[in-house]
């Protein structure tokens, strides 16, 4: 059957925009107020000979919670859905709290996850990347979803983990 790869990470990082980008249409709706995607969630994606089923996590919201209780949940789903995971974090923006708790949770399930440093729309903020080391997930890749940057750095390493 086909693998499952799951888009997770806080409020704008942009995880809508690479969703589209891999899925090669605007199915998830980008926001530009940190928020949540009403659109579809579920699609389907393929690399090089592979295919898969992608799913944005952040379309997925609890009804009356906050922040952190949401982005838990869709953590928790990513991991029981996915076969790989791809973590999007803002380069702009560096390391914050909510990027350490999704990365400790992450950590504990043993799937494979995929570090994408987003936001990198120019070599001039390539450096941000050596900031998210810190989390303790891996190499990161620095990815521009909305230039369309190191999106097939992303999908060599999702169809390599699959
Ligand atoms: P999500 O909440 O994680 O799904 O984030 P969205 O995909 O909705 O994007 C949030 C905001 O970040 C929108 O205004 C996007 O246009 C913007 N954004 C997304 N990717 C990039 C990028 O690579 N570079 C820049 N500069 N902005 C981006
Ligand atoms: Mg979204």
């Amino acid at each position: 059957s086909e693998g499952v790869v799951a888009i997770v990470g806080r409020a704008n990082v942009g995880k809508s925009t690479i969703f589209n980008r891999i899925v090669g249409e605007r199915v998830s709706i980008v926001e530009d107020t940190p928020g949540v995607t009403r659109d579809r969630i579920y699609a389907h994606g393929s690399w090089l000979t592979r295919d898969f089923r992608i799913i944005d996590t952040g379309g997925i919201e609890l009804e009356k919670s906050d922040m952190t209780a949401s982005i838990k949940m869709q953590a928790e789903i990513a991991i029981e859905e996915a076969d790989v995971i791809v973590f999007v974090v803002n380069g702009r923006e560096g390391v914050t709290p909510e990027d350490s708790m999704v990365a400790r949770i992450l950590q504990k399930s043993k799937k494979p996850v995929i570090l994408a440093v987003n936001k990198i729309d120019d070599n001039k903020y390539k450096d941000n990347i050596y900031d998210f080391y810190a989390l303790g997930i891996g190499d990161p890749i620095p990815v521009s979803g909305v230039h369309g940057i190191g999106i097939g750095d992303v999908l060599d390493e999702v169809i390599r983990l699959l």
